[in-house]
């Protein structure tokens, strides 16, 4: 990509070099001259992308200065920023009308250096991204094709929906660009609504519909359908470009901030090692599931999974390999339960299970398979067992916490280490507390 280059038009001296000390560092190719009509010349030579030009030339008027400006070939979206050391509003109005972008004061020249460094930033970097690209005119294709490509975007073409349906749903786009008639059974209005049926990120891409017609309600339909913007043919090629800068950078910006979000999230709410919940996302989620028990009068169990033996690992094979029991299991613990179920790594070495709409019983015979299913699974090629205790609270009982509930599935995880590891106890579980008594 070449660079961008500016335009300087002022008599001062001073404030020339000022201009070039702002653009250089920008990004620009600087050029100063000291008048107005050189400075047209200059611009019939060659295209400046920006153009700086003082209000008070004495050889031209800025507003003639612009107009003519504007008449030059390759001037139509050029960015004529005119300087000026007075408040003369009508002065301004004037270069305005006559074609000028915009006005700033040399008096305070903040503005200005935004305006510029904006404007290097938005054109002067290539942009980097995936465009899908349907257009069934070859001609018009070739040339737009040119224009993402010069843009830096990396485009997939066709000139049929049906291929740029296949394309889309192996693809990750951060563009689509469909021209709306199209030859073949698909038309772009149908692309458009299937793309938008797609569950997910995929489905929220954004999408630029052409076309020649120029029918207000048709062009409205397609809003409702989810397009985000329409451009008329025939396509201007600067119009277009602006478009597309814009819908690529914004929807790579929510794609960053959402990922920045989800990894906020994970740091915050999953333990590193297991990827399980961690005990902060416990308390934040758990109250739904007692609310819930409690309001439609449903059991809730809890389920405190104790490794048993576990220091003797660290000690006999180290803290890694601990650490991959952990992790291996961990994430063995999550396949077991319900999608609707809570894991979560409650503290070392220990586990909490929430199981929803689940009464003692079942949660006996669940846990249970657990342990059945532990002895044929070595997490990091170990042979481990647990010790489990369960709790459960009915709609009609006393209202539990988290806390409350914890303590007694803890002190039943106990009973169980105390019956000699590898087993369940459940609290309060008549038959379960005569068995112990009897051991
Ligand atoms: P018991 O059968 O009575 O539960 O015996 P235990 O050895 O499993 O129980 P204890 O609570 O005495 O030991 C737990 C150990 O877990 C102690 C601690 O060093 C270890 N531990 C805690 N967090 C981690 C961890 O993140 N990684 C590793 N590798 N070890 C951990
Ligand atoms: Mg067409
Ligand atoms: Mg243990
Ligand atoms: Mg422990």
């Amino acid at each position: 990509m070449s660079k961008l280059k500016a335009l300087v038009i002022d008599e001062e001296a001073e404030f020339r070099d000022v201009a070039r000390m702002m653009l250089e560092p920008a990004g620009f190719e600087v050029e100063l001259v000291s008048a107005g009509f050189k400075g047209l010349e200059h611009a019939r030579q060659q295209r400046f992308d920006l153009v700086c030009c003082s209000n008070n030339l004495l050889d031209i008027a800025a507003s003639d200065f612009c107009g003519q400006l504007r008449a030059i070939n390759g001037y139509d979206f050029v960015s004529v920023l005119i300087l000026t050391d007075v408040d003369d509003s009508k002065i301004l109005k004037q270069a305005l009308l006559a074609g000028a972008t915009d006005t700033f004061s040399k008096n305070d020249l903040r503005e200005l250096q935004t305006y510029v460094e904006r404007y290097s930033h938005r054109e002067g970097h290539q942009l980097q991204g995936r465009v899908l690209f349907i257009e069934d005119s070859r001609v018009l294709q070739t040339i737009i094709l040119d224009l993402l490509t010069d843009m830096g975007l990396d485009v997939d073409a066709y000139t049929h929906a049906e291929d740029a349906w296949d394309a889309f749903r192996d693809g990750d786009y951060d563009l689509v660009l469909t021209d709306i008639l199209l030859e073949g059974v698909m038309s772009g209005i149908t692309l458009v609504r299937k793309i938008r049926r797609m569950q997910g990120e995929v489905g929220n891409v954004p999408i630029i519909a052409t076309s020649g017609f120029d029918n207000k309600s048709r062009k409205i339909e397609l809003f409702h359908l989810g397009v985000n913007d329409f451009i008329s043919k025939p396509i201007v090629r600067e119009e277009l470009r602006q478009r597309v800068i814009n819908h690529v950078t914004s929807y790579q910006r929510l794609r960053e901030l959402k990922a920045q979000q989800q990894s906020l999230y994970s740091l915050a709410m999953l333990d590193e090692l297991t990827q399980l919940f961690n005990r902060h996302a416990l308390r934040e989620f758990s109250g739904k599931y007692f609310s819930e028990a409690y309001r439609f009068n449903r059991p809730l169990t809890m389920a405190v999974l104790d490794i048993d033996h576990f220091k003797k690992i660290n000690e006999t094979l180290g803290y890694e390999k601990g650490d991959s029991v952990l992790a291996e299991l961990g994430a063995w613990l999550k396949r077991f339960v319900r999608d609707v179920d809570m894991v979560a790594r409650w503290s070392g070495e220990e586990f909490v299970f929430l199981l929803a709409d689940c009464g003692q019983e079942e949660a006996q015979a669940l846990m249970g398979r657990l342990l059945g299913r532990l002895e044929l699974f070595t997490p990091a090629g170990l042979n481990v067992t647990v010790s489990i205790g369960i709790a459960t609270t009915h709609g009609d009982d006393k209202q539990h916490t988290l806390n409350s509930l914890f303590d007694l599935a803890d002190s039943a995880m106990y009973q169980a280490k105390m019956a000699g590891r590898n087993c369940i106890k459940t609290y309060g579980y008549v038959d379960s507390v005569e068995s112990d008594s009897s051991d």
